[in-house]
């Protein structure tokens, strides 16, 4: 995915996030301290490929990380999904030198990329080191970047369009009540197929 696709995939994911209210920091967070910081990190796990915008200009870094742990890595591993979720619990200080909701806005960036990634065919390795690549190839590289741009644009409209009275991420909000629907769906479908 182009530079461009990513920083608005992490507008995009910014928006989701204060919408859904993925952490109470997120859900009253500042949009100017959200915004910029997603946008300052969401090409971060590009760092381990030379020839990225980030990896270009930080060719000190880009090289030995692409030697390290190759393109697609680490960085773009389930690992660092899981480091993300980490530090969205983090508890601040009220004298921290990063506001809560920038360092919060920061780790979306950064996922927003992972994700963003996903949606191309050349996947993400999300079992690092192991290879096996996870995507969902809607975008195809042979149709350019017109249709980076409107998927891009389009995952912003859906997140603007996500309810912000949603209930809250959380054991009774709208993620719960989405999986328990999945599940009772699940359920029914087994039981009609061993009733057969
Ligand atoms: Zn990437």
């Amino acid at each position: 995915m182009t530079a461009e696709g990513h920083l608005i995939v992490a507008i995009a994911g910014a928006i989701f996030a204060k919408r859904a209210a993925l952490t109470p920091e997120l859900a009253h967070a500042d949009w100017w301290h959200l915004i910029s910081a997603a946008l300052l990190t969401c090409l971060l796990p590009d760092i381990d490929h030379p020839k990225s915008f980030l990896g270009q200009r930080l060719r000190w870094i880009s090289h030995p990380v692409a030697r390290i742990v190759g393109h697609r890595g680490f960085t773009h591993s389930l690992l660092a999904v899981c480091g993300g979720i980490m530090l969205l619990q983090l508890h601040f200080p009220e004298n921290a030198w990063i506001p809560p909701d920038a360092f919060q806005g920061m780790v979306v960036g950064y996922l927003s990329h992972i994700a963003a990634d996903m949606l191309t065919p050349a996947g993400v390795p999300l079992l690092w080191p192991c290879r096996w690549r996870f995507c969902l190839p809607l975008l195809n590289s042979q149709k350019g970047n017109q249709l980076e741009r409107v998927l891009s644009l389009s995952l912003m409209i859906l997140a603007l369009w996500f309810p912000a009275d949603a209930p809250p991420f959380g054991a009774d909000g709208w993620s719960a009540h989405l999986v328990n629907l999945a599940q009772s769906g699940f359920q029914r479908l087994f039981s009609k197929s061993t009733a057969q």
